[in-house]
């Protein structure tokens, strides 16, 4: 493992002289087994190494970063923690019912931003299923910047994806944003998604990762990489592996999009952890003209799917209809994408056959009729 160390020794030229300043940090490296060398002393880099066979753990890691002397761990290839990709650890493929995330398989989610009417959401599922989607999101429970906003349909529109499971065989994606909710979810979605805003919440990831559900987590508005990856890191430590990250864009200063799509990040993931990376164009762009490159883009930086917001009436929905594509410019993506995929040897995960037969009605209209 390789440290940057700060001195707060008034001559910095000679300030890796003086171990007693470094005391603290020699000390824990003795305790976890650890031999210590400054391989530059003038900017203070410090090498750790231990016993050949002897692997430190991720644990160490932490206790290391936590010291006031280190500044950043430069390397930390022989620590790995859960969400790095080592020589061992290849792609992990993350399935969201029967669609294959990663290790080749290119997976598409498409739906509504969130679900407002159950009849919109089976034409918009149907229709992103004939296109080539195999998975539907749609929001149930809203992160809404106002309180004052619609947020969300609750109960309601958990019923209404399960019925257009039903109906479509689509697999189902939806948001989770507290704790005591995450059981009532997961009795209902095939994955869980944990947004933006939440991200941070370490007691939600925690909950989340004592399901075994597939986490579609999303990338914090101003979250570092690595923060990103640390949050992966709570719900693989609680015991939860299937964990799919989603870069959805992070806060820029220009507002001619709404966020600004981190494809080098995307691709830096892709060296960085073994999880698969999906990018949502969508909430990255905010305007449904550029969703079709910005996919593209994405695919072509290595990308194992993506989550697209689709709505045919945008102008009617209160959450994020200014984003949302017609089914049909997401039926042209599903063709780029899927000769993308081709170039770069990959599969896209194809729907089933058919719908599940004897269910040509949403069962909401049965329901309802007198
Ligand atoms: C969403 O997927 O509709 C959503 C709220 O996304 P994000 O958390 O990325 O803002
Ligand atoms: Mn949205």
């Amino acid at each position: 493992m390789l440290l940057r160390l700060r001195s707060i020794s008034s001559s910095s030229a000679n300030a890796g002289e003086n171990p007693a300043e470094f005391e603290p940090l020699f000390e824990l490296a003795r305790e976890l087994g650890y031999r210590t060398r400054f391989l530059d002393r003038e900017r203070l880099v410090l090498e750790l190494t231990r016993q050949a066979g002897d692997a430190g753990g991720p644990a160490d890691r932490s206790r290391f970063e936590d010291l006031g002397c280190v500044v950043s761990v430069l390397d930390a290839s022989d620590a790995p923690e859960l969400t790095s990709r080592t020589a061992e650890r290849g792609d992990t493929v993350v399935h969201i019912g029967s669609t294959a995330f990663g290790g080749g398989s290119i997976g598409l989610i498409a739906g509504p931003c969130a679900v407002e009417d159950p009849a919109d959401l089976l034409e918009i599922a149907r229709a992103v299923r004939a296109a080539g989607a195999t998975v539907l999101r749609g929001g149930a429970f809203k992160p809404r910047t106002s309180p004052h906003s619609f947020q969300g349909g609750g109960v309601d529109a958990l019923a209404a994806l399960a019925d257009a499971r039903e109906f479509t065989g689509l697999s189902i994606v939806t948001e989770v944003l507290d704790p005591r909710d995450v059981e009532r979810v997961a009795s209902v979605a095939d994955a869980l998604q944990i947004g933006s805003r939440s991200m941070s919440n370490a007691a939600l990831l925690a909950e989340v990762g004592a399901t075994q559900k597939p986490i579609l987590l999303k990338r914090g508005l101003a979250a570092t990489a690595r923060e990103f990856l640390l949050a992966a890191e709570y719900v693989l430590a609680a015991g939860n592996p299937n964990v799919i990250l989603c870069e959805r864009g992070i806060r820029g200063f220009d507002n001619v999009t709404r966020n600004v799509l981190d494809l080098g990040t995307v691709a830096h993931l892709k060296t960085a952890t073994h999880l698969p990376v999906v990018v949502d164009p969508s909430h990255a762009a905010g305007r449904p003209d550029l969703i079709a490159p910005l996919a593209k883009a994405g695919i072509a930086v290595g990308a194992d799917g993506l989550i697209i917001e689709v709505h045919p009436r945008p102008a009617s929905v209160h959450s994020d209809g200014a984003q949302a594509i017609a089914p049909s410019v997401f039926a042209e993506i599903v063709k780029s994408v899927s000769a993308l995929a081709r170039l770069e040897g990959k599969i896209v995960a194809a729907p089933r056959a058919s719908e599940p037969s004897g269910t040509t009605k949403p069962r909401e209209a049965e329901e309802t009729a007198p």
